[in-house]
């Protein structure tokens, strides 16, 4: 692996700030807003704010609120979901420090649902054994959060906004952070920072079908195996049960939230049976993996590409309250949920591998942090439990920005970084050609079933495609994109091949 994708032509602009938080989904803009005032901060995104997966996250966030509800008890179902390979210590802090992030969300009004008596409205999803999911207009809750906390960002002035911009590479000097390379396919500008936040989410954009936006492509996971920090927990990924099925989909996978099984959803095959009551003892809402796992066996034993979701005990007007995301796509798509099944399959979303993190959020690399979904902290050891991830986002991101009020590596050195010497071919490469390939061997090869003459036989064909890559000229957005894709992927299935034994999320057919 090479270690910077492109410093033909860098910019030393002279721009410095106390803290660089690299994405601005939740895990960033919450970080951002927990920062100190007097600490200057540079806020980037790939794109616009709208684009993220925080954005499009639909059943909520879980938090022990409820009445007879207690963090030991959210504790319990995380340690059970994630099949014994959690952080314990790591689920202590997420569970008993995550309500009263709730309460700052409220506090900063974030809109969540209510009920009659104005108290915060609260549901289930599937692996928890009590309510305890809040949610923001019904199924928006991500995108009403993320509103509530651009609002507040946009009146501070110690954050510079910038959006449309993309990281390229984390600049280190031996084991310290030094700032980023941001840029375009012409040239590099280096933002100097000794204190780097990574919160660039997930990289579901390696799999053909996911819920996860087109800037899901491990950009931040890229940039960080290239400056030498770890990796944990890779060939852990997370398939939803549900996601819409329409035929010959090419674009980003609808999530049917798991919040419809927690209201009654019943999942049945393309006869008609109902299939979870003697599968697991929390039948349709049991966690996502054996879901997915039933999901596709009673696809094979039908010969059907799909499942149905079957919401039609509920009234129309309580769904397209409840969720009126949700409700509005499958009128588009041709189905009314109070009447219609919705045909559903499983789909890559979430992943539970990321940059190793203590539980202040520091890596291996000094001056670099991580939190969100690029992070692994240990709370979802081989499968997250549903909400627990914005929750994870939260708290996570706050004690990285608690951490540096208290200890903030003061800048200065003018660090240069060391000009390669190397002429990398410029030749034409059909990028497009090549993330569909490398998708496809990804779909098959490393999904929710998996064995290891089909992983190995990926890992080959990735690796000549890294041979390609390496000696290639790296200077465009799309090209370090599929560069960051294909080291992530290799990651996984190398992950993926070294776990023998079925657990949680990875499940080895032989
Ligand atoms: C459809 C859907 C529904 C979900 N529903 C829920 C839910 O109900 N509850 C729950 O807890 N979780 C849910 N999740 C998961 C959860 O939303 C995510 O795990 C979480 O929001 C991730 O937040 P994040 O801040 O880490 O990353 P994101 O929200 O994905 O943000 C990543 C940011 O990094 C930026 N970025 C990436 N690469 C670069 C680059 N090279 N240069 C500059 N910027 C970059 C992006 O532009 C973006 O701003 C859902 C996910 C999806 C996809």
């Amino acid at each position: 692996m090479r270690r910077y994708l492109d410093i033909s032509n860098v910019n030393y602009s002279g721009k410095k700030f106390d803290v660089l938080i690299i994405g601005a989904g939740i895990a960033g803009l919450y970080a951002a807003l927990n920062l100190d005032a007097k600490l200057s901060c540079c806020l980037i995104t790939k794109e616009s704010i709208d684009i993220s997966s925080s954005w499009l996250a639909q059943g909520g966030i879980a938090a022990a609120i409820s009445e007879g509800d207690l963090p030991q008890y959210h504790f319990d179902d995380t340690i059970a979901a994630g099949a014994g390979l959690v952080n314990e210590e790591a689920v202590r802090i997420l569970v008993e420090e995550g309500p009263e992030d709730i309460m700052r969300l409220k506090s900063w009004e974030v809109p969540f649902d209510l009920d009659d008596e104005g108290e915060l409205m609260i549901t289930r999803e599937g692996g928890h054994r009590r309510r305890r999911i809040v949610h923001a207009h019904g199924d928006g809750t991500g995108r009403e959060t993320i509103k509530a906390l651009a609002r507040l960002v946009a009146e501070k002035e110690n954050i510079t906004f910038l959006p449309n911009t993309f990281l390229f590479d984390l600049v280190t000097k031996g084991q310290k952070v030094k700032g980023i390379l941001i840029g375009d396919k012409n040239k590099k500008e280096f933002i100097r920072s000794n204190n780097v936040i990574l919160c660039t989410g997930g990289s579901g954009q390696i799999y053909l079908h996911t819920t996860n936006p087109g800037i899901a492509t491990g950009d931040g996971l890229g940039a960080a195996l290239r400056a030498g920090a770890k990796l944990q927990d890779m060939e852990f990924v997370q398939f939803h049960p549900t996601g819409l099925y329409i035929e010959n989909n090419k674009g980003r996978s609808f999530l049917i939230s798991e919040a419809v099984r927690g209201e009654g959803g019943i999942l049945r095959n393309i006869r008609g049976e109902a299939f979870m009551e003697n599968k697991h003892e929390l039948k349709d809402l049991a966690p996502r993996d054996v879901v997915a796992r039933c999901i596709l066996a009673e696809m094979n034993n039908t010969k059907s590409k799909f499942v149905y979701l079957d919401i039609t005990k509920k009234s129309k007007e309580y769904l397209s309250k409840r969720f009126p995301t949700i409700y509005g796509e499958c009128l588009n798509q041709g189905y009314d949920m109070s009447k219609d099944y919705i045909p559903v399959c499983p789909v890559q979303h979430y992943m539970m591998g990321g940059i190793k993190t203590d539980l202040q959020g520091r890596t291996n690399i000094i001056g670099l942090f991580a939190c969100g979904e690029v992070a692994n902290t240990g709370v979802h050891g081989a499968n997250r439990l549903a909400s627990n991830s914005i929750l994870e986002c939260l708290v996570y991101s706050r004690r990285i920005a608690q951490y540096l009020n208290s200890d903030c590596r003061d800048l200065i050195d003018e660090y240069r970084i060391d000009k390669s010497k190397k002429e990398y071919e410029k030749d034409h490469f059909d990028v497009n050609k090549e993330k569909i390939i490398l998708k496809e061997l990804m779909t098959k090869n490393a999904g929710v079933v998996r064995n290891r003459a089909n992983m190995e036989k990926a890992l080959i064909k990735l690796e000549k495609m890294k041979d390609k890559l390496i000696n290639l000229t790296i200077s465009s957005k799309e090209r370090a994109e599929l560069y960051n894709m294909c080291f992530v992927a290799m990651e996984i299935l190398k992950s993926a091949i070294k776990r023998k034994k079925s657990i949680g999320a990875h499940y080895r057919e032989d």
